[in-house]
């Protein structure tokens, strides 16, 4: 059984929270020894869905009724498009809907909303979103959407209070719309069009003159955030100073998004990963030409925020500003009673340890099969024994082989940009140069070495059919296969290995 995301009545949430710490965190430490320790991914759908869903779609209603005359045609494409962009993303299982995972974050917003009344808390849907960029962000019809990719970076539960203050900050105070509105204004304005008629009529430049008129001004759902961030971290500061959380963390939350950009990858051992006695590890893999000392550069270079799909929120230039601005805030207060945690502390660190994980499925469920990869990759220089993530190397292998088969490998892999950290780069250097029968040989073999060790995990059992479909010659093909639907006859993947069957 699922929660809902949001519950429009919230109910005393310290009751349900303490079932949770008693209950359920000795068996998440169990299942940690027991004889699977294939991870198991937080789930995406919850029977709330439809209720989730019609929110929006009644919130849509609303705001298309309520919108001013002018462009009045123009704002209600974008309210639709942005409403329609989140219904996708829900549906495509973008947002973790998980008792392991979303009511710790909604007691967090529950715990602000009962300290102030003034906000519409009826309106405030948070959703759990499995994007890597550490990042949060206002919909700006109520939705708030916290990328657990920011989880691991922060400290404690007043971090993520502070930060879940800033968007509902946004939110009340409309900014969102606001910058929906001033685009829409601007670019309908008649000088505006004045002036782009003026650049289409001309000979030459066309494009570079409209971008240059239109610099500064574009507009981008996931972008609106940015608008009047002092403004969201002054107001928010305020819902944060009436909770029982630790004041000094709003600062804190601020200096952690200001030094994002400063994470790590660690190096990743190629030669002992992709070992293998069927297709030898060649060390000229690592030695190609035109990499500028691509693969004997240090990765210590800081992985770029150009890497995530979203902006970060490091890209804020004012990031210094608003930390002293906040720290004012602070002092004024005087005193600074609140907790670090309200919550089970255990279950914050059990969680940031789960995202790498999550991140890792939920790239691997939206296409991003390059990104997923590396993730795993990265992983599994720690974790070499891991089921789950050896299973998924195969899994991603399995797909970029399929795209690159088609000749549309660049869907589904980034291509090597001075913009990347040194050990994406590095990584991208190394996936792109094989040729297709090789790639297919790399996966094969990186399944059979493993075979023994994780036959008993489900995950793996379905990567080894798809290594094994590779080679349609192999008979271990048809065997591989009929284990699984033996062993798993009502297992996870059973369409996927049907309709592989056919
Ligand atoms: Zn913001």
């Amino acid at each position: 059984m699922q929660k809902p995301i949001c519950q429009a009545n919230p109910g005393p949430s310290w009751s349900r929270l303490l079932i949770w710490g008693i209950c359920f965190l000795p068996q998440l430490t169990g299942a940690q020894n027991s004889v699977d320790p294939a991870y198991q991914p937080a789930n995406t759908l919850a029977e709330t869905l439809p209720e989730t869903l019609s929110k929006i779609n009644t919130r849509l209603e609303a705001d298309l009724a309520a919108l001013p005359k002018p462009n009045k045609k123009f704002l209600a494409k974008e309210y639709k498009e942005r409403a329609d962009s989140l219904k996708s993303e829900l549906l495509q299982g973008s947002f973790l809907m998980d008792d392991r995972w979303n009511p710790w974050f909604q007691n967090i917003l529950e715990e602000i909303l009962r300290h102030n009344p003034d906000v519409a808390a009826r309106d405030i849907t948070l959703l759990l979103s499995r994007y890597e960029s550490p990042n949060a962000r206002c919909v700006g019809e109520g939705t708030l959407v916290f990328n657990i990719g920011l989880l691991p970076f922060l400290e404690n539960e007043s971090q993520v209070a502070f930060i879940l203050c800033h968007e509902l900050a946004h939110y009340h105070n409309n900014h969102g719309n606001q910058a929906l509105h001033q685009y829409i204004n601007t670019l309908y304005s008649p000088e505006m069009q004045k002036q782009l008629k003026e650049i289409s009529r001309g000979t030459y430049n066309k494009t570079e003159r409209a971008l240059e008129l239109m610099k500064g001004m574009a507009y981008n759902g996931r972008r609106h955030s940015r608008f009047k961030e002092s403004e969201a971290d002054s107001l928010g500061f305020v819902f944060f100073s009436r909770t029982g959380y630790q004041l000094k963390e709003a600062v804190g939350a601020l200096q952690i998004l200001d030094s994002i950009d400063k994470s790590h990858w660690p190096r990743i051992p190629y030669d002992s990963l992709f070992q293998s006695k069927g297709f030898p590890f060649q060390n000229s893999w690592l030695e190609q030409k035109g990499l500028g000392g691509g693969f004997s550069t240090q990765a210590t270079q800081p992985s770029s925020s150009t890497e995530f799909n979203e902006d970060s929120l490091k890209t804020h230039p004012d990031c210094p500003e608003r930390i002293k601005l906040t720290q004012a805030q602070v002092e004024a207060l005087g005193k600074d009673t609140g907790k670090a945690f309200l919550q089970d502390e255990t279950q914050f660190h059990t969680m940031q340890q789960k995202t790498p994980y999550e991140l890792v499925e939920g790239l691997y469920q939206t296409g991003h099969y390059g990104r997923s990869l590396f993730r795993a990759l990265v992983m599994l220089t720690k974790k070499r024994d891991d089921a789950y993530l050896n299973a998924m190397v195969v899994k991603n292998l399995y797909e970029i082989c399929q795209y690159q088969r088609n000749h549309r490998m660049r869907h589904v892999v980034d291509l090597p940009d001075p913009e990347y950290s040194a050990e994406y780069n590095r990584f991208l250097k190394f996936i792109n140069q094989f040729r297709t029968s090789e790639f297919q040989q790399l996966t094969y073999h990186f399944y059979l070495e493993r075979w023994e060790k994780y036959k008993h995990t489900e995950d793996f059992m379905f990567a080894a059919v798809l290594a094994t479909s590779l080679k349609p010659e192999n008979p271990d093909f048809q065997s591989r296969l009929d284990e699984y639907l033996t062993t798993y006859p009502k297992g996870k993947y059973l369409d996927h290995i049907k309709a592989m069957k056919d």
